[in-house]
Order: structure tokens, then C-alpha cells, then sequence
């Protein structure tokens, strides 16, 4: 499958892996947003979040997990931080595999 997210969680595509397991993989944002900018993806192809079913349930649960955890390792956790999904062409998502950005290390703006 021509998918950079799936390429990455294979290892063809070699990069800076944060956190890996069975399931799941985290590794930096190619384009930092913020000091602290992780991706964690599923191993599974799900385009969207749109396309998640109950089967998922427990594995976006685990993302979120890794991301906690990983916001603890940067030591950002006291300070705050933000997880965000983005979904379809509105959503601004632009890789088509499941993400969760994990952003931190200075303030946020207000959504909107
Ligand atoms: P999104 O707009 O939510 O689809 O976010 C896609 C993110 O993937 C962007 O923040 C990109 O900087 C990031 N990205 C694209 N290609 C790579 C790559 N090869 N390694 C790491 N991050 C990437
Ligand atoms: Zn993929």
C-alpha cells in the first residue's frame, strides 16, 4: 500500500521511533508545530476517523495512552498539551492514515 504512515509503522521509511508495540508506533512530526510534536498512528490502514467502527474502540483508547505517556516522558504534562485528529478536507488532514498530533512545549491557541 502507498501509504507513508504504514511505510513508517513497517520500518521501510526510517525515522526517530518514540514508542512502538503490536499495535501502535509514535514518531516525530516532519514539520514540528510546536517544541513537542509527535504523530502516534494505529499499525492498522484506517484512513479517517470517520471509517473507525466498535472494533476500535480499545485501540484509539490506546492511543490516546501512548500519547499520556508520552506527554509525561517530554515532561510536559504539568504544563498542558494537546492531541489533536484532524478528518477529511475540512478537517485539514492531509496524510490519509489515522493520527493523533501530540502538541506541547508553549501555549496553545483558542480553537476557532
Ligand atoms: P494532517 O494534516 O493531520 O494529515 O497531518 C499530517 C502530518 O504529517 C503533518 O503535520 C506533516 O508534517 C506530517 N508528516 C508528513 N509526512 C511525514 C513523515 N514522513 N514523517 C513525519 N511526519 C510527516
Ligand atoms: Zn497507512
Amino acid at each position: 500500500m502507498d501509504c507513508i504512515f504504514c511505510k513508517i509503522a513497517s520500518g521501510e521509511i526510517k525515522t526517530n521511533i518514540a514508542y512502538q508495540d503490536e499495535t501502535a508506533v509514535a514518531f516525530p512530526d516532519i514539520n514540528p508545530k510546536a517544541p513537542v510534536h509527535l504523530l502516534i498512528i494505529p499499525r492498522k490502514h484506517i484512513e479517517c476517523i470517520a471509517d473507525l467502527t466498535v472494533d476500535e474502540e480499545k485501540l484509539m483508547g490506546h492511543l490516546v495512552s501512548i500519547a499520556n505517556k508520552l506527554a509525561q516522558q517530554q515532561g510536559i504534562s504539568k504544563s498542558g498539551y494537546r492531541l489533536v485528529i484532524n478528518c477529511g478536507p475540512h478537517g485539514g488532514q492531509v496524510v490519509p492514515h489515522i493520527h493523533i498530533h501530540l502538541l506541547g512545549g508553549r501555549q496553545m491557541g483558542r480553537l476557532g
